[in-house]
């Protein structure tokens, strides 16, 4: 066929329903004519992505949970398989205790942090590492992050430090995989409602703000989120790499925001 992604075969991990930022990036990958594959995290939401995956007419890869290495492999293997190359993956994966997404960061527990960081950081590490032998002829990875990585924001708390972290790994992973012609970087995506969202506290308030307060007047969609996964996934984005790239209305510019808020 033709098309940006033509003749590209993706990963996609993180799609839980249609509002999920990964299923956002998986649409535009499919749009312009990539081949995708989805994994789904249990037998409940398979139920969701069985149906979404068909609407793309794409391959359903099985359970991943990636706290179980076991059924990391096992895609990965499922993969080698059936296709024996990947071009791009999606890690579009966070988990903390939702009591924990609210009130003071130093209240987090040892095991929410530990957790937190496993789930929402070390995931990605381990992912690149199956993808790598994979791409052995180049390829694109590409995760997702938030501001409250950069920046304190209320409620974010053990979250942001594991985004932190996650930052971090894409600079290093970057290094390590950019001599096989792997490219790792990251998108900062604005507030958006997703099954993920509702764990923080007060997400309403903070969708307001952004609105309020970004230079666009207005929060993002998962389908502009997806868009721009296009171009870092395509060969568009091939000088590219280590990146964290904002998708947020600009939010991440502004310096002092606005005293004369509406009642929100
Ligand atoms: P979502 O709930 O739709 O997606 C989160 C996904 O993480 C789900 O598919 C879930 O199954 C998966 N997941 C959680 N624990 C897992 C585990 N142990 N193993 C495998 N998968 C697991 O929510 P979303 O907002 O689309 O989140 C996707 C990514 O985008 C996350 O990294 C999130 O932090 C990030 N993000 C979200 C926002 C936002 O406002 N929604 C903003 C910036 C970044």
């Amino acid at each position: 066929g033709n098309g940006l992604m033509a003749g590209k075969r993706g990963l996609i991990m993180g799609v839980a329903n249609n509002r999920s930022i990964a299923w956002g990036i998986a649409k535009s990958c499919a749009k312009h004519g990539a081949e995708l594959a989805l994994t789904y995290q249990g037998e409940a939401l398979k139920k969701r992505v069985d149906p979404l995956a068909a609407e793309l007419g794409a391959h359903v890869a099985g359970h991943c949970d990636v706290t179980e290495e076991d059924t990391i492999a096992a895609v990965f293997e499922g993969l080698r398989q059936k296709w024996g190359r990947l071009d791009f993956l999606v890690h579009a994966i966070a988990f903390s205790d939702k009591e924990e997404l609210d009130g003071r960061y130093i209240d987090t527990s040892r095991e929410n942090f530990r957790r937190t960081m496993d789930i929402s950081a070390y995931s990605l590490t381990t992912i690149a590492r199956h993808a790598e032998p994979l791409m052995s002829t180049g390829g694109s990875i590409l995760t997702l992050t938030y501001y409250g990585a950069e920046k304190v924001m209320p409620h974010y708390n053990v979250m942001g430090v594991a985004k932190a972290a996650l930052e971090a790994s894409v600079r290093y992973l970057a290094v390590d995989m950019g001599a096989n012609g792997i490219r790792v970087n990251a998108l900062s995506a604005g507030p958006i409602k997703t099954l993920a969202a509702s764990g923080i506290g007060d997400f309403r308030y903070i969708l307001k703000w952004n609105e309020y307060n970004a230079p666009l007047k207005r929060t993002v969609t998962i389908d502009e989120v997806g868009d721009a996964g296009l171009y870092f996934l395509s060969d568009l984005s091939r000088g590219v790499t280590g990146e964290v790239h904002h998708v947020d209305s600009g939010y991440h510019v502004v310096g002092m925001k606005a005293v004369d808020a509406p009642d929100i």
